[in-house]
């Protein structure tokens, strides 16, 4: 080698491990908000940005949880439903955009998805703790009080209405999804675009890893030791995924799910989980939700008619221990492996 040459590769070498041309390191940072653990994966072009962007994108979490939260009685949304049926009540951005948000998945899933469920999933809360069924009379009173065409969202005054007496909102089914979308255009704008929030079961997702196609996301809702985790590789995309394993109750030997069927009152009792892979977060959770509480042939059609693109995923568990998952829909731009 000429010393030339040499002095060239030298040249390449101390470029190659200079800071300014390395890919981003990766970091990771976790936080409890809404109940869980919320994760956030971030490959910054400046390490320094870092810590300040993931402050500011929980510290968002935590804002939007103070706003949405059941279990806080001074929340915006406790306090809205505090106020007396019938009266137009002037609420945030974030409350009247995400109650829009539920009612048109409610719309689209004929209430499979319904924030108005709010009495139904606070007599089942009480349940899974007491371990007794509610009477049919209590089931009843509480489904007369929801209803999501009882629900008036006026956005010329920034109002919503309940319409019914002892009507109760829950986000729990769409809120994780929120904050995690909400979280991901926090980092985006501090000039983080290759980033992942992570709440539980609800992801969102931007640009990919530095030289790679996508986010490697593993899906194994059943906890299943006999089969391979399904792999997807997505970005741009929100991912959800809504099973029994972690929140259920054993009653009578059945096992009930925290997720409330609208038509009974009670949870779920199929062996199933759901994963939804949809443009955004917040629909990714709200139609997981959804499409747990659907029967396959209705969630087949709300998959492939959906204006959104957006992939379905139903996870089965059979009885010897085994699991098997088939897809419906048309798979966003972002998910690049298609299960
Ligand atoms: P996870 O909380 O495990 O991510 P989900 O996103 O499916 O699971 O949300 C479940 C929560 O959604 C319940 O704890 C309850 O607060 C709320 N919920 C239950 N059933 C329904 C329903 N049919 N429609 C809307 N929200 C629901
Ligand atoms: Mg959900």
């Amino acid at each position: 080698m000429s010393w030339k040459n040499a002095a060239v590769g030298l040249l390449g070498l101390i470029v190659a491990a200079s800071p300014n041309f390395a890919a981003p390191d990766r970091l990771e940072y976790i936080e409890p908000h809404m109940g869980t653990l919320f994760r956030i994966v971030l490959y910054p072009p400046d390490p320094a940005i870092a810590k300040v962007a993931a402050r500011a994108a929980f510290d968002r979490i935590a804002a939007l949880n103070r706003i949405m939260s059941d279990y806080d009685p001074t929340s915006e949304l406790m306090r809205l439903c505090a106020q007396a049926p019938g009266t137009p009540v002037p609420v945030s951005a974030e409350l009247f955009d995400i109650l829009q948000r539920s009612q048109e998945v409610a719309g689209k899933t004929q209430g499979a998805f319904d924030v108005t469920l709010g009495p139904v999933i606070r007599l089942w809360r009480e349940t899974r703790r007491t371990h007794a069924l509610p009477s049919e009379a209590t089931r009843a009173d509480a489904l007369q009080a929801s209803g999501f065409n009882q629900l008036r969202l006026d956005p010329v005054g920034r109002t919503v209405t309940l319409l019914r007496p002892h009507m109760a909102l829950d986000l729990g089914g769409i809120a994780k999804g929120y904050a995690a979308e909400a979280a991901l255009a926090v980092l985006a704008h501090y000039g983080i675009p290759s980033a992942m929030v992570a709440a539980s079961g609800d992801l969102a997702l931007g640009d990919p890893p530095p030289g790679k196609k996508g986010w490697q996301i593993e899906l194994n809702p059943f906890g299943s030791t006999l089969d391979k985790p399904l792999t997807l590789v997505v970005a741009h995309a929100g991912v959800s995924t809504s099973g029994d394993t972690e929140q259920f109750v054993a009653l009578g030997g059945i096992r009930y799910s925290h997720i409330v069927d609208p038509a009974t009152g009670l949870g779920l009792t199929r062996p199933t989980a759901v994963t939804v892979v949809a443009p955004h977060a917040t629909l990714a959770d709200a139609l997981a939700t959804a499409c747990s509480v659907l029967a396959p042939a209705a969630v087949q059609q709300l998959a492939d008619n959906s204006v959104e693109s957006v992939r379905v995923i139903v996870h089965q568990r059979n009885a010897d221990g085994s699991t098997q998952s088939i897809s419906f829909g048309h798979a966003p731009a972002g998910l690049i492996s298609t299960p």
